[in-house]
């Protein structure tokens, strides 16, 4: 098969997600080595996982 022109199956994305504390909006990369906090209010966001990410709020928009 050929993929060529095409990134085949990129395993980091960023993903949209939103405060819920304080509805902020900001990207977070899935595959931060540190939690994630909102950068107003400092809420937690994401935890860190074995290979990903673990989100506390929905995720509005995957950005590839
Ligand atoms: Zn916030």
């Amino acid at each position: 098969m050929s993929n060529a022109g095409l990134i085949p199956n990129p395993k980091t994305k960023f993903y949209r997600i939103k405060c819920p504390a304080c509805g902020n909006e900001q990207n977070v990369f899935s595959a931060a080595s540190s939690k994630v906090r909102c950068v107003a209010c400092n809420s937690e966001l994401a935890q860190t996982g074995a290979s990903k990410i673990i989100l506390k709020t929905k995720i509005l928009k995957v950005l590839e």
